[in-house]
């Protein structure tokens, strides 16, 4: 096994550092302490400059017009953009893959999987609840049918990252037994944002830049052409969200953010070497762990397994890491003219949302007991064969 990034895959990822030190690094102090975001206008010639520098959609598959380089290259992409605190901008940077869009039939997807590739069109995902997160299969919320061709969507989702400026959200529902089924199951649909019957209750403040929504769904009437694969089986589809988001979301920003404030404490003398090295050898376990994950993936093997372990690792090194050189640097540390403060309560998030530290060590341990099937990040349902997983649903 050849266990270097393919040559295209290093060149992208060096192009990706030179664009994160050319354009976002100086524009890093103008990042509000509580927000992630730029203006409008900014934020779009930023993206006009990555366009124009064709990285934009190189991990997208090829049928969609992208350079279909997988899992792998947005890794590279995404740890080159953890070396700046505007790695907050990735998803208007085209680098957060809309996952369970692949999955969605022709017509969804010129909908939306296409616009949304295309930067037109934004998606905010919607499973946890009051009382569902780390159980994810608890949730509550109804999809009763209403005539032949809609259902009714009654319930609430708490935490849903970007619901204030999705276009679209993907909502987890219960609808009512199918198909000889005992129970009801769990029906993914795609809602326009602009449903009646769909509304933010409230944003929740944090110590981050994110202010996720509670959403409130009363008789919220959507079109059965928006269910997503087979109905009352979608429960494997949020499984593979998280398996690919686990891997290639939050893992390549906490190592980039490693790899720049390492960099910065070595260049400042700010610790003895051997302190430095420790830190240094933990973050390369992590990005090998990275790698070895995503190269599995795009292989289409089995990466449940690895992409709890590979999250739990990554993001918790991330933290230490930031955490440690922040101390090194003492109250310089502590304020805002470094970046070590807004990446400490940046990565304090990864810890959580996504699926816990403590949820990913349960499902390490379960998945000791049991074999898991294939999965690939990239490919609708039927090449993602047998998502679903018996026994306990912690997410
Ligand atoms: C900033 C942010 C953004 C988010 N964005 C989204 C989003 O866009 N969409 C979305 O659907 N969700 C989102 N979430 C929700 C997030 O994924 C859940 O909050 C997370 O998975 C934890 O689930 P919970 O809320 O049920 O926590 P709880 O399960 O109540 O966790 C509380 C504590 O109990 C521990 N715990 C729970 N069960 C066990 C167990 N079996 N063994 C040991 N310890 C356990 C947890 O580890 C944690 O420490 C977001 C959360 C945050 C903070």
């Amino acid at each position: 096994m050849d266990c270097t990034l393919p040559p295209d895959v290093r060149k992208w990822k060096e192009s990706m550092r030179r664009f994160v030190e050319r354009e976002l690094v100086p524009r890093e102090h103008t990042l509000p302490p509580f927000a992630n975001t730029l203006p409008e206008e900014v934020t779009a010639g930023i993206v006009a400059q990555l366009k124009s520098e064709g990285l934009w959609g190189l991990a997208v598959p090829r049928e969609y017009g992208g350079a279909g380089l997988g899992l792998v290259a947005l890794c590279a992409l995404r740890e080159a953009l953890g070396h700046t605190t505007l790695w907050s901008l990735a998803r208007l940077l085209g680098t957060e893959p809309p996952i369970l869009l692949y999955d969605c039939n022709e017509d969804q997807k010129r909908r939306f999987l296409l616009p949304t590739l295309q930067g037109k069109r934004y998606g905010c995902f919607a499973l946890t609840e009051p009382n569902a997160g780390s159980d994810a299969a608890a949730l509550k919320m109804r999809a009763e049918p209403d005539g032949k061709d809609h259902f009714l969507l009654s319930g609430r989702k708490i935490f849903t990252s970007h619901a204030d400026e999705a276009d679209y959200a993907l909502v987890f529902a219960l609808t009512p037994p199918a198909g000889g089924a005992a129970r009801e199951g769990i029906t993914l649909f795609l809602v326009e944002t602009d449903t009646p019957g769909l509304r933010i209750l409230r944003q929740l403040d944090t110590m981050g830049g994110d202010r996720p929504s509670e959403l409130l769904f009363e008789d919220c009437r959507v079109p059965a052409a928006n269910i997503v694969g087979v109905p009352g089986d979608a429960f494997g589809l949020a499984q593979k969200w998280f398996a690919c988001d686990r891997i290639a979301l939050q893992p390549p920003i906490a190592i980039g953010a490693a790899a720049r404030c390492l960099a910065m404490a070595r260049a400042a003398n700010a610790a003895p070497d051997a302190q430095i090295g420790q830190l240094a050898l933990r973050v390369y376990v992590a990005r090998e762990m990275l790698y070895h994950a995503a190269w599995k993936a795009d292989q289409g093997l089995d990466v449940r397994h690895e992409a709890s372990m590979v999250k739990a690792t990554a993001t918790t090194t991330g933290l230490e890491v930031v955490d440690q050189v922040l101390q090194w640097f003492g109250p310089a540390g502590y304020g805002r003219d470094l970046p070590f403060e807004r990446y400490y309560r940046d990565l304090r998030r990864f810890t959580i949302a996504a699926g816990t530290y403590e949820i990913q060590q349960f499902i390490v341990a379960r998945a000791l007991l049991r074999g898991f099937s294939p999965l690939n990040c990239f490919a609708g349902a039927e090449a993602a064969a047998g998502g679903r997983q018996p026994g306990p649903a912690h997410t």
